[in-house]
């Protein structure tokens, strides 16, 4: 696996996505692109699935990464373990 420079590598706060390139970022009411998130999740200032839970999100994001070669205990185990550290998932 290709090591990022993720001081400049943008991840959607919702899924984890990286986001490397600006279309897919989501946007704010009006068009403004957002650096929080991805396109698939926030689009015009609202979240795409806004009552998406954490576990369902774990169960949205898993058949992405198996594809990507991941096995899918160590990917589901990935999931459980970043997701709650992003700002949707985060509780303070
Ligand atoms: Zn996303």
């Amino acid at each position: 696996m290709t090591m990022l420079d993720q001081s400049q590598l943008l991840y959607c706060q919702s899924c984890g996505m990286p986001m490397p390139s600006a279309d897919l970022l989501g946007t704010e009411a009006g068009g403004k692109k957002t650096n929080d998130y991805c396109t698939y999740c926030y689009e015009e200032g609202s979240f795409k699935q806004p009552d998406l839970t954490l576990e369902g999100m774990v169960t949205v994001c898993l058949p992405y990464l198996i594809e990507d070669g991941m096995e899918e205990n160590a990917a589901k185990a990935m999931l459980e373990q970043n997701l709650p550290e992003l700002k949707r998932w985060k509780v303070e």
